[in-house]
């Protein structure tokens, strides 16, 4: 089976890379070494893996195409170093990643319908990643990287921001893949925090944000009208008129702390 015999499918987001200046470039965000264990998230025809096998660290693939995984165990079976697992990441176990003895990188270029699902599901594990660079649609990664008072800020850039330190490290034009796409795409480089999840913490953090930002327009007065007085809100430091993309993701987490607390004492717990 050779690369050229591929037909991409596009159910499955298959625009792969051609551009080998773009790809030398990933691969010295990525900077893999052989001390590294690598995630590599939809390898396709193994542009990028080439080079992460090169390095000498462990590189985990998971692909969803069989067709794909049949070229790529073809291609790099002399190679020890590589693992291919044929699966849909969104079913892929990340906690067995946690076996492994060192802290993992991430690396994919995302097929761009669920790679905001991806990265969520990989952010709920923070502490299981030094880092990784990811290819999305452009559009998607000013949202992720946008700060308040911006019309990209909202959910996705506070869900993200919160658990990572995220930036977009390189923009590329449609003329980079086979075949092209419809949308331009950016090359994003994002550094999880030490943070502790508490599951009860984090489902009333996002029912807050989801009301806010689900009424954009309104003020907080009227958006968060279910959680908060106007005089609450004042209270709390807040002004009242203000929109949901006025808020930082600190005030966000002081909002939430603040529900949490008032429910304690209200149920006595
Ligand atoms: N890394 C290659 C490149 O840069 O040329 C391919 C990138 S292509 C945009 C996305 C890749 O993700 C494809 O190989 C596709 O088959 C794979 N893929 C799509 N959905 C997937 C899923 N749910 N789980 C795992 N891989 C998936």
């Amino acid at each position: 089976m050779t690369t050229s015999s591929i037909r991409p499918k596009k159910k499955f987001g298959q625009n792969f890379l051609r551009d080998q200046n773009v790809i030398r470039s990933i691969l010295a965000l990525v900077k893999p070494c052989q001390e590294d264990n690598v995630l590599e998230i939809g390898p396709g025809t193994g542009v990028l893996t080439k080079g992460l096998i090169q390095s000498g660290a462990v590189i985990n693939a998971v692909e969803i195409d069989s067709n794909l995984c049949r070229l790529l165990s073809e291609k790099f079976q002399n190679n020890t170093n590589f693992i291919l697992h044929q699966c849909d990441i969104l079913q892929f176990d990340l906690k067995e990643l946690k076996k492994a003895s060192k802290p993992w990188k991430v690396v994919g270029n995302l097929p761009y319908n669920i790679a905001t699902k991806i990265l969520i599901d990989l952010l709920s594990h923070p502490s299981l990643f030094t880092k990784m660079v990811v290819m999305t649609q452009l559009e998607v990664a000013e949202k992720i990287v946008a700060a308040p008072h911006t019309s990209n800020y909202g959910r996705l850039s506070i869900a993200l921001q919160r658990k990572a330190r995220v930036n977009i490290k390189l923009k590329l034009g449609k003329e980079c893949f086979f075949p092209e796409p419809k949308v331009n795409s950016a090359v994003l480089e994002i550094r999880p925090k030490e943070k502790k999840i508490r599951n009860d913490f984090e489902i009333k953090f996002s029912d807050l944000t989801r009301s806010a930002f689900n009424n954009r327009r309104k003020a907080i007065s009227n958006s968060l009208k279910d959680f908060f007085s106007s005089d609450e809100l004042l209270s709390l430091g807040l002004n009242p008129k203000d929109r949901a993309q006025n808020l930082s993701i600190e005030t966000y987490e002081k909002l939430t702390n603040f529900l949490m607390l008032r429910e304690r004492k209200e149920f006595g717990r």
